[in-house]
């Protein structure tokens, strides 16, 4: 598919794109789902990123920062319970150094699980150490690929230096996760088709597609979420345009839309992400309002329901 092949997918209203996803995704990833058990470990946050709650100048959220104790207790009983990756995600807190998070990582890797980590930008020497400790994979989304946008949305950020992550991060040996954001203020359908493009390039092996959800504490706040149905067609066009990565079925799309989750597991989802960290924390960790919450025994009567089930390997993208 090249560009205008996208846009056009993109721009249409036929709904065969869904299931012609789901059939890319049965053939290529079968019909287990891998659930990843997630720990938001910290809220902390350094960056600016106008869409989100943790952005640093937001004063009405209460920081936390989990002590080490907590986030391995964590990732033990989501180990106990079954789950065969973690992932570890936080606002970008300089307070883990790398030096406190290898020791984390390799406390986590001896349980004998898949390891995701979801810290945003690091260094070359950093991404190693967390490589050479034993994380598995890294999640860092694109976010969007026209610059201007991207330079407007994050003050704090440059555009180059997320796209060198990523670079290093393949360069390291991860398996790497990037994804963008559907619906953000000024964006355009061409730059959703550049943003496919984009994980094809690069041959990012997870995609994360996030609608953009409007938080009230942010500049933001005064502007419409993003499309339900366009940020479904962006997850099913790239599972076409990539049939053999991970996709989450991602919590803005449940947050969106009641029966978002199934929607995208049915037009080329194949991975749940539901949270492992406790209440209270879970809901100081507001990146936008009303996060949807993957209780594990509905995601499995949910995935009982239409012929699928979860998957009990580590679920590495098997090419
Ligand atoms: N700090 C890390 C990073 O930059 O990759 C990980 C944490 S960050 C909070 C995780 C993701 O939340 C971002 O990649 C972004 O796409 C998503 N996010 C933040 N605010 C959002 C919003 N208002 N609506 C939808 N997704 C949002």
């Amino acid at each position: 598919m090249n560009k205008k092949d996208i846009l056009d997918i993109l721009k249409s209203p036929d709904k065969s794109l869904f299931k012609e996803a789901d059939k890319v995704r049965e053939e290529h990833v079968g019909n287990g789902v891998h659930l990843r058990g997630l720990i938001e470990f910290s809220n902390i946050c350094k960056m600016n990123c106008l869409y989100c709650g943790l952005q640093s100048s937001n004063k009405n959220v209460e920081r936390y920062r989990l002590a080490k104790d907590e986030i391995l207790s964590i990732a033990k009983s989501g180990v106990e319970a079954g789950y065969k990756t973690i992932v570890m995600q936080s606002g970008e807190d300089s307070y883990f150094s790398a030096k406190v998070l290898c020791e984390i990582i390799s406390e986590i890797k001896s349980l004998d699980v898949a390891l995701t980590l979801s810290l945003g930008e690091r260094t070359y020497d950093e991404y190693k150490a967390f490589k050479d400790a034993g994380a598995d994979r890294y999640l860092i989304r694109i976010e969007t690929t026209d610059e201007k946008l991207y330079k407007k949305m994050h003050p704090f950020a440059d555009f180059e230096n997320r796209k060198r992550c990523l670079r290093d991060l393949k360069k390291v040996g991860f398996e790497t996760g990037t994804g963008c954001l559907v619906g953000l203020p000024g964006q355009t359908v061409e730059s959703l088709a550049d943003d496919i493009l984009f994980f094809k390039d690069i041959d990012a092996d997870m995609i994360g597609i996030g609608p953009f959800i409007s938080h009230p504490d942010t500049p933001l706040a005064s502007e419409p979420n993003g499309d339900f149905n366009l940020a479904l067609k962006v997850m099913a066009l790239t599972r076409l345009i990539l049939p053999d990565i991970n996709i989450p079925a991602t919590t803005a799309m449940e947050t969106l839309k009641e029966n978002g989750r199934l929607l995208a597991l049915q037009s080329g989802a194949n991975v749940v992400m539901p949270n492992l960290t406790d209440f209270e924390h879970k809901k100081l960790y507001s990146i936008y309002p009303n996060k949807a919450s993957a209780d594990r025994n509905e995601v499995e009567v949910m995935l009982k329901r239409i012929g699928r089930y979860v998957a009990n390997d580590f679920g590495f993208r098997k090419h």
